[in-house]
This record gives structure tokens, sequence and C-alpha cells, in this order.
């Protein structure tokens, strides 16, 4: 007998050579292959008499072969079956069906699958590539074949239709699925508790992995497709349950650690209003006072900031830094690249040095000398601002009394160093690893954590994704900024963008020009910064001062290039997607985007929120060269149509599908194997809502037994299913 957890090559029909071409699509386990839903379903419950057969509907019909043959047309050779249901005949054509040349004998019974059509020619009736079953020999009896075809898996039913793996059909499937169903352990355990499965109306597991590839005959067409029936439901639900259990548990937790308990006293605040140069908005205010609320609290903030590029995160992080500091604290804040790192730098040495704060940056690329003394500094408690890349977190850096961490995640960081982290800091479980202390576990409690991010993304799913974080969501954009105007064009009249931004040069104004790559390829014809830079300083561009930033240059060249720019001692930036996260130079007004159908939704407006920050009226113009795939037609439309950054992540996650457009597996999320966040959005309401009364305890027609259950399964999924770290 099969259990869940057995291996694929138990199944019957499963060798070892199978097993291979499975586990590489993921599938090694029994539970694995049960979690391969087929894409959809074909309703051929009723055979068909021939003679009612009309053109245009999909039919099953079940006859016997008449004859078959093979002929050669000028262009393919055509397979040709004639099946018959006594005087009536029909059809069947498959174009280049030279392998099926000694499939079919005289007298078989066969069950047939496709769309009735009519020859032109001839007007009679056809079904061109039907699926096809052969039910029983012509030596068989009629009833036996009869028989065996209400027996059938393809015929007769609702038929699952699973996508094909190499030559491994979705017959195939259907038949190792099927054996894998009758042979497995019936006594399938229940981990969901009993008050969960009533309020939501789930089935059991068993019923449910049956029904899910095997409906029965009245099963709802609708329901099926989108995967609403009884049997998805209850699958999605478990997927989504067990990963909000985990994630709820860890939230949990955090809260259960001490923290610090920063003072806002009326000190701490004049010192915040000090530094403001300017109004903030109202979201700002509003999110400022949800995290000082939360470092006022004796244990850890674990807090995510969302708001799109140019909502004013940065100045809210330093607000939150100075009530740490305030309080004798340390703080690091941390961004993804080393330019942006130097970008905060120089906005909180602007903004924050007046009042006399100590920054230091701290980089992988510093040299050693200075590094050791930075790293001196942070260690005796003199640097009350750290700045740098996650090297913050891969050096060991130990800090005197670190209070604060900001993560400026912008899209880029993924969860899974924040996950990283957070251990770092907090890695006394016992879970085997010894607590690293290079960002301090020191006694006086786990620091408060804020990550900040631009990506968009509905509450929801924010909340799943960071589901073990609590949210503030900056949802309007600093006064005064007037709407970025964004043309699309195509690079034959690059002359006249070339003189429109020499026209906002001449006015004061400073441009960026972006590349997909760094270099050309012959491969991809693609043109590169490097040649552009040369052609754009040498010749187009040659009486204006023009700069080349990409990933490659090394870091002080790097700094120098932001700087002059910065300084307006540049008046055009040629740059890779290095400029896409956080630089920020209001006087700049123009991007140019060159092969802008290269690059994906969200990236182009992550690299447009690099302008219109200023007063001044900007312009993006998006180039293209060469074909524009219909994928790339839609991204360029959206981003002619709108700036809004949550209808742009929407879209984006439509076009790329939530594996693509979160990189859940890099970013320490599940790819899920049943569920959609974005079609399953209210069960994952549902689960989040449910998981929370698992894990409080608060639902007293829950058992302890039963939770006891609930988180043992969450455990054993988080580890071997998902693969993620351990939780509690
Ligand atoms: P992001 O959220 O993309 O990190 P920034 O923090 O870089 O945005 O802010 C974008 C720009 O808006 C910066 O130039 C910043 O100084 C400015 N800014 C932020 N908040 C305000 C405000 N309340 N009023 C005016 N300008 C602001
Ligand atoms: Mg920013």
């Amino acid at each position: 007998m099969l259990e869940l957890s057995t291996p694929v090559q138990y199944v019957k029909g499963i060798g070892p050579r199978i097993a291979e071409i499975l586990a590489g699509k993921g599938i090694h386990t029994v539970d694995d292959l049960l979690h391969y839903l087929p894409f959809r379903y074909e309703g051929r419950l009723n055979p068909r008499g021939i003679s009612e057969l009309r053109a245009g509907e999909m039919a099953t019909v079940i006859g016997e072969v008449r004859n078959s043959g093979l002929f050669r047309t000028r262009r393919m050779p055509i397979f040709q079956l004639t099946v018959g249901q006594g005087r009536n005949r029909l059809q069947c054509l498959w174009f280049h069906g030279a392998y099926l040349h000694d499939k079919f004998k005289a007298g078989q019974m066969i069950a047939l699958y496709g769309k009735v059509e009519q020859d032109q020619r001839s007007r009679e009736l056809q079904i061109i590539q039907p699926q096809f079953e052969i039910l029983g020999d012509p030596a068989e009896s009629g009833g036996g074949a009869e028989k065996k075809a209400a027996e059938s898996l393809e015929i007769g039913r609702i038929v699952p239709i699973y996508e094909s793996i190499g030559q491994l059909t979705p017959r195939f499937f259907r038949r190792i699925i099927r054996t894998a169903l009758e042979d497995l352990n019936p006594g399938l355990p229940e981990p969901i508790p009993a008050a969960v499965r009533s309020r939501l109306g789930l089935i059991s597991p068993r019923e449910a992995l049956w029904n899910v590839h095997w409906p029965e005959p009245g099963e709802s067409f609708e329901d099926l497709q989108s995967s609403r029936t009884p049997a998805h439901i209850r699958m999605i639900f478990d997927e989504l349950f067990f990963v909000e259990l985990g994630l709820e548990l860890k939230r949990r937790e955090q809260k259960a650690q001490t923290g610090i308990a920063f003072q806002l006293d009326s000190r701490v605040r004049s010192a915040i209003k000090k530094i403001l140069p300017f109004h903030p908005t109202q979201a700002q205010k509003r999110v400022l006072k949800e995290i000082a609320a939360d470092m006022e609290k004796p244990y850890p903030m674990r807090r995510l900031l969302q708001g799109d590029v140019g909502s004013g995160k940065t100045i809210v992080s330093f607000e939150a830094a100075i009530i740490a500091i305030e309080n004798g604290f340390q703080v690091a804040l941390m961004a993804p690249t080393e330019i942006l790192a130097q970008q905060h730098y120089f906005s909180a040495r602007q903004i924050l040095e007046r009042a006399r704060y100590r920054i230091v940056l701290l980089t992988g690329s510093l040299e050693s000398d200075r590094k050791r003394e930075v790293c001196r500094h942070i260690a005796q408690g003199n640097a009350q601002l750290v700045i740098g890349t996650h090297a913050l977190l891969e050096e060991r850096v130990e800090f005197a009394r670190l209070g604060l961490v900001v993560v400026d995640e912008q899209h880029r960081f993924g969860v899974m160093q924040r996950l990283k982290l957070m251990r770092k800091s907090a890695d006394t479980d016992g879970s085997g690893e010894a607590p690293r202390r290079e960002i301090a576990s020191t006694p006086i409690g786990e620091p408060d954590v804020l990550v900040m991010t631009a990506t968009p993304i509905p509450r929801t799913l924010a909340l799943t994704l960071y589901g073990d974080l609590d949210l503030s969501v900056l949802d309007e954009l600093p006064p005064g900024r007037t709407p970025i105007v964004t043309r699309r064009v195509s690079d034959e009249l690059s002359p006249k963008v070339w003189d429109f931004l020499r026209k906002q040069v001449a006015a004061g104004h400073q441009a960026y020009v972006v590349y997909p790559v760094i270099e050309e390829n012959a491969e991809t014809e693609l043109k590169a910064a490097i040649k552009m830079y040369r052609e754009l300083s040498g010749n187009i561009f040659a009486d204006l001062k023009v700069g080349l930033l990409h990933g490659r240059l090394d870091v002080a060249l790097k700094e120098q290039v932001m700087r002059m720019f910065q300084k307006n001692e540049l008046q055009i930036l040629v740059a890779t997607t290095v400029i896409e996260v956080g630089v920020d130079v209001p006087n700049a007004t123009v991007m140019v985007i060159e092969h802008a159908e290269r690059f994906g939704l969200s990236q182009l407006h992550q690299l447009r929120g690099r302008i219109g920050r200023g007063a001044a009226k900007s312009y993006c113009i998006l180039m293209t060269g060469g074909k524009v795939t219909e994928e790339g037609e839609r991204r360029l439309d959206a981003m002619v149509k709108t700036s809004d950054g949550f209808k742009i992540a929407e879209l984006d996650l439509e076009l790329r599908g939530p594996g693509e457009f979160f990189g859940t597996r890099q970013a320490g999320m599940p790819d899920f194997r049943v569920a959609n966040i974005i079609r399953d959005r209210q069960l994952l309401e549902a689960a989040k809502q449910e998981a929370a009364a698992v894990v409080s305890e608060s639902d007293t027609e829950i058992s302890a037994e039963e939770i006891s259950r609930a988180l043992v399964h969450m455990r054993t999924r988080w580890k071997h299913t998902y693969g993620l770290v351990e939780v509690g």
C-alpha cells in the first residue's frame, strides 16, 4: 500500500527512468504526484451515435475500425481511419500520421474524442486528429469491448487532461495517478481542525484527491475549469492554511521575544521635527505613528513599509532612526546596492548631520584599513547610524547597542535575506546553529526591524508573502509632483528624441539614457551602454557633459559619477538598470529607455520612478528597436497609460504569474503546487484568519489535540514540501 510519502518509483507503472523524469519536475513522492493536477477537463460523458453528430461540436464516439491507411499528398503524409456503427461511417484524419501506420486492425472497438467537422468537398463529417483509445481487439466479443469502454479512463466520463512532461502523455498520467489513488492507504490523516473544516465546508482529503482527478459525472464544468469544485477548494485551502499557520506562529514568537521599549517623549519628538526638510504627507505621518507605536512596545517590531517609488520612504526611515538614536541606540540601514547605500548616505548626511548625528558608510568595497576603522566605531558605539549594503549581514560587524535595523529592500532583496537577518539576530531557539553575533544579540533586547519595499502589491498578498510582518502603506505621493509624460517611439526617431533631450538640458535639466546591456553582443544586436556612451558623448552630445554608469565600474568611479550627476556636473547619464533603485536626483526630468521592449513592467516602472521627483515636468521616452512581442506591447501600453504602481504591479503579476513576479523560490516563499495566490485571494484571506485562530488558541471549538496535530503537520510541510527554514 502506498503512503503519501512513498517515493513515486513504487507506484505501479513507474520505473527508475520515469521516476527520474518526474523528479525533474519536482515530483518525488506519491503526494507530489497527486498534487500534479489536471490543467483542464474534457466532458466525454455520453458517447454519440455517428448519425446524430453535428459539425462544430466536440463529441465522443465509440465504433468499430473498418479500414485505415496512409496516403501521401504533395505536402505531407496523412493517415486516414474509417470507423463504423452499423451502416454509418465516420472519417478520421491525422496529418503527418505515419506513426499510426500499424496501430489499428479492422474490427477493433475504438473510442474517439474530438471536434466534428464537415469536409469541404465531400460534405461528409469527419474528425481531424481525434484523441483515441483502443478498447478491444476483434477477437474479443462485442460485449467485452463495451465493458472495457465503461471502465475506460478516457471515455464516458469527465476526463482529466494533464500537461505532458517530455514523452509522458496526459494518458500516462491518467493511468498512474489512478493507480496511485487506488493503492493509496485509505486512512489519510486529517490535519485540519474540525471547526475550521466545518466553517469552510471542506471535504475530506481523500475525497478531494479522488475528485480533483476524477470528477463525479455531475460536477460543474465551470467550477472545474476555474478550480472551484469542493475538491479544488480543499486542496488549495490545505496548502495555504499550513503556510499561513507557519507564518502566524513565527509572528507570535517574534512578539514573545524581548525587544526594546523606546521612549517617545517631547525631546525625541522635537528632535524629529528639527530635521524635517519639508512637511510630511498625511500618509507619512500616519505611517510614522504606526512605526513609533511599535517601537514603544517591549517586543521587537517587525514591520513592512510599502510605498510606491517616490512616495517618500527614506525620510520615514530617518525619523524612525532618530527615535532609536535619541534613546541611545544604534541604527543599521541596509540597501540592496552600493549605489543606493551611497545615495542613502548622502541624504542622511544632508538631513541628519546638521543635528550632529554620527553617520558611517560601510560597504563591501571599502579598503580594509578604512573598514576596520569603521567597524571599530560601530563596535564602540560611536557610530549612530550605519549605512551599508547587505555586506552588513555577511561580514562580522558587531554593534555596541543595535536598536533598529532598516532594510531598504526595494524589490530586490528578497524575503530570504530578511529571514537570515532575523536569524542572525535571534538564533536562540536551539535549532542547531550556534547563535551568531554579527548583528548583535546583546542583552539589551532584540532590535526592531523595518523593511521597506517599493513593490506595491495588494494587501492580502503582501500579508502572505510577508506574513510574519505588520504592514504600513504609504499611499500618497508628496505634493507638487507633476505627472510624468510617457511616450513610446521607434528608435528610428532617435534624432528627434536627442533634440528634445538637448532642449531639456538647455533649460537646465538633466537626463538619463538607459540601456538593457552593458556591452554589445553579436547574438542579441542590442544597443549597449558602453558603445552608446561613446556615440552620445563623442558625437551627438559632444558639447555636453555625459557620464556612464553601470554595474561593472569600480566602486570609487561609480560613486564619483553619481556625485557628479547629483551636482549637475554631468548633464546626461548613460546607464544600465543600476539606477533602477533609489537614485534620487530631482533635477533629472528626462529618461530615455532604449529597447524598452526588453524590460519587465515593474522594472520600467522603477526606472521611470527616477524622474518626476521635482516640480518640473518630466518625460519618459520608451524607445523600441526591433520586434516587440505581444506581451511587450502590453507592457509598453501599460506604461504609457498609467503611472499607478498598484495597477502596474497587478498587470505585471497577470503577465508573469506569481512565481516569476515575486521570484518566490528565491525570495524564500514556496512555489505553491495547487494554489495561485492571485486567483485564490479569498481562500488566502480565510486561511490566514483560520491560522490565526488556531495559533492564538482563542477558538474554543478547536481542541488542544487538534492544534498540536496541525502544528506537527505544518512543520513537516514546511520542511519537506516547501523547503523553508524551520519555524517554531
Ligand atoms: P522612495 O519612497 O522612492 O524611497 P524617497 O524617499 O526617495 O522615495 O522620496 C522621493 C523624493 O520626494 C525625495 O526627493 C524626497 O526628498 C521627496 N519627499 C519625500 N517626502 C516629501 C514630502 N513630504 N514633501 C516633499 N518632498 C518629499
Ligand atoms: Mg527609496
